[in-house]
């Protein structure tokens, strides 16, 4: 395997990218100057020192000297009854923009319908922990986030069936906010006003 052939290989791997793409940006890569190639691997093989995982919501923020928790589960001033589980990172910034004032939890990924062993694949065990740690701090609602299309619907069953043995003889409760998003809609390509009411109007 050539330099180039391994390089789409990896190109491959990003999420949303064919093979052709790949390969597109291998060639945009050849054609770029020397300096260009060298700050863009320098900004890669950064990443891991300068970026770490929430130890709450398990988002990625860049480290700042101020500990293990992300400005937003830091701030005093968020309100510590809701947590919003979301798919991914990229969730988070359009439901900031609605003015949401909860806690997040980033699941990592979804369970698809068809390959409910992807479970393995994302943060369930440590969701659980940290609703059942929260329980006793005023936790009382968990608002599932997730796409409105089957995965999405999948991975809130999953969650749910997780979090029931936690929030069995609790008050507090699930709710969701996709049913309040339109079909096939995600959290990530969402407008402000689109999330404002689906909160509002989540059930
Ligand atoms: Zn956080």
């Amino acid at each position: 395997m050539t330099t180039l052939d391994k390089l789409i290989a990896h190109f491959e791997r990003f999420p949303g990218i064919g093979a052709r793409q790949a390969k597109r940006f291998a060639f945009h890569l050849l054609r770029q100057d020397a300096s260009h190639i060298a700050e863009l691997s320098a900004l890669i093989a950064d990443l891991p020192a300068v970026m770490t995982e929430c130890e709450s919501c398990a988002r990625y923020f860049a480290r700042n000297g101020h500990g293990t928790l992300c400005t937003i589960c830091a701030a005093a001033n968020r309100d510590r009854s809701q947590l919003l589980v979301v798919e991914q990172d990229s969730d988070i910034q359009p439901v900031e923009r609605s003015g949401y004032e909860g806690l997040y939890f980033v699941l990592g990924g979804t369970v698809p319908l068809l390959h409910q062993e992807e479970g393995r694949k994302v943060r369930g065990p440590r969701l659980k922990e940290l609703v059942t740690s929260r329980l006793s701090e005023g936790l009382s609602e968990i608002i599932l986030g997730f796409a409105v299309n089957p995965d999405g619907e999948n991975t809130a069953r999953y969650v749910e069936t997780l979090l029931a043995p936690v929030l069995s003889g609790s008050s507090a409760k699930i709710s969701h906010l996709g049913r309040g998003l339109s079909t096939g809609s995600e959290l990530e390509y969402a407008d402000p006003e689109t999330i404002k009411s689906a909160l509002k109007n989540r059930d």
